[in-house]
């Protein structure tokens, strides 16, 4: 992933002392190299670098820095510079706000005219979500099941054939039931074709919707770029949605769609379900692609999965940098339930390896030895691990029946979790990365 070969770029710039052209230089090539492997567009690479080298160089007074720290704090500036910026807004102001969601088949459109309708109603507004793709026969029944779950209106037509008529009649219904928001769930093919495009250019022209959003699938990469191009030649869009960025996805794609387009970039999509979906932050996505973790995601995934309170004590006890073993081991039972944890520890800084290992791996087996060992720990360990000697750690692994090592690699982990969250900068944290502490 883009992550891992930044990850290596930077890490062999560690200890080199002094910023000099020539190391520079190294760690700009190797950023280069990591960014076209993760498949983003090779202009967007180009003009990438050009901006991160100018700031770098630019940069080499700052001789107090280390290298990979100051070289880390560049290409992390620019990435949010590119990604940006933002506007989270939906533009809801007028009487009817007509938005149209394009992109091709599977992209994620009929998913997010549902969690848009979702949103739109927490917001105390009614949306009409409008079944415009005629294409596929499951397509209209699709929708009225997504609408029910967000109790959303839907408006369709029985054996209509001209999606045009179905967009201008359902704006007409609205118009005269009081809805706010009219959504456009319009069609997709497999591939971009002139037909679609042509049919979109003329709800486009025909209906005039307030803003048209396309809806890209994180997981593909060159793909999303040529069929964002694509649709961005044929309509004036007027922001992104990204699917599926909570798996492995780490955002590669959104770097060049971005850059392509020149559009914001509004939410992503997180699930499959309807309550999926979250704006777009600059930073933290850059921080995401650059491997930091995304701590603030994670923590407001934790409130929304985890028991409420557990989740409330263990950002307290974060802020207040008293994180205990009896914390971790309470998140530990909390993200006991399978595939949750995995993509938890996926967002933890530090924690991406230990994801990895556990793909193939019985997650619960694993979790019940982790608590095993803090079981066999006394109230004081818990409170401050510092106090575990060889042989309490020899106690330790025998009460739990593992090993020394074992203990060894739980108090590791929870080490590089506590001093991760006390507060540090990015810089710092990659800083960590790259000395190995974490
Ligand atoms: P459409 O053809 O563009 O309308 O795409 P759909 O809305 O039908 O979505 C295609 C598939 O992607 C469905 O199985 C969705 O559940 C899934 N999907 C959509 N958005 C997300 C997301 O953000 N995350 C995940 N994991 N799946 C998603
Ligand atoms: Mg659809």
């Amino acid at each position: 992933s883009l992550q891992d070969n930044l990850r290596t770029a930077l890490k062999s710039l560690r200890g080199k002392g002094k910023l000099t052209d020539a190391n520079m230089r190294d760690g700009l090539r190797m950023v280069e190299e990591a960014m076209i492997e993760a498949d983003v567009a090779y202009p967007v690479v180009q003009d990438f670098m050009a901006r991160v080298s100018e700031e770098a160089m630019g940069q080499k007074v700052l001789k107090s820095l280390n290298p990979d720290q100051q070289l880390v704090g560049v290409v992390h500036e620019q990435l949010i510079q590119l990604l940006g910026p933002v506007d989270p807004s939906l533009h809801l102001e007028k009487d009817v706000t007509v938005l149209m969601m394009c992109g091709l088949q599977g992209a994620g459109k009929t998913t997010t005219c549902g969690k848009l309708a979702r949103l739109i109603g927490t917001e105390g507004k009614k949306a009409l979500l409008v079944a415009a793709d005629l294409q596929r026969p499951a397509a209209v029944q699709q929708l009225h099941v997504v609408g029910e779950s967000v109790g959303a209106k839907v408006y369709s037509e029985e054996n209509a054939s001209d999606p045009i008529a179905v967009c201008q009649n359902a704006v007409k219904f609205a118009r005269e039931n009081g809805i706010n928001v009219v959504i456009l769930d319009t069609a997709g093919r497999l591939a971009i074709d002139e037909e679609l495009m042509e049919q979109l250019k003329t709800i486009d022209r025909k209906i005039g919707p307030d803003q048209c959003f396309l809806v890209v699938d994180g997981m593909t990469g060159q793909d999303a770029v040529n069929s964002a191009k694509a649709f961005n030649d044929a309509l004036e869009l007027d922001g992104v949605i990204m699917t599926k960025l909570d798996g492995d996805a780490r955002g590669g794609a959104l770097l060049s769609v971005k850059h392509v387009t020149g559009v914001p970039i509004k939410f992503i999509g997180i699930s499959e379900h309807m309550d999926g979906l979250e704006p777009f932050y600059a930073d933290r996505m850059a921080g995401r692609i650059l491997g930091m973790g995304d701590v603030l995601s994670m923590v407001e995934m934790a409130q929304r999965e985890f028991d409420q309170d557990e989740a409330m004590k263990a950002q307290k006890a974060l802020e207040a940098g008293s994180f205990t073993l009896d914390d971790f081991k309470r998140q530990l039972e909390q993200i006991m339930r399978p595939g949750l944890m995995k993509k938890m520890l996926g967002m933890m800084p530090g924690f991406g390896d230990m994801a990895n290992m556990l793909q193939n791996t019985d997650h619960e087996k694993d979790m019940r030895r982790l608590r095993g060992i803090i079981d066999s720990m006394t109230r004081e360990e818990r409170r401050t691990p510092k106090v575990i000697t060889p042989t309490r750690r020899q106690r330790i692994a025998a009460g739990s029946g593992t090993s020394p090592q074992e203990v060894n690699e739980l108090l590791k982990q929870f080490d590089a979790m506590s001093s991760m969250m006390k507060g540090a900068s990015p810089s710092e944290l990659i800083g960590k990365m790259q000395r190995g502490d974490l």
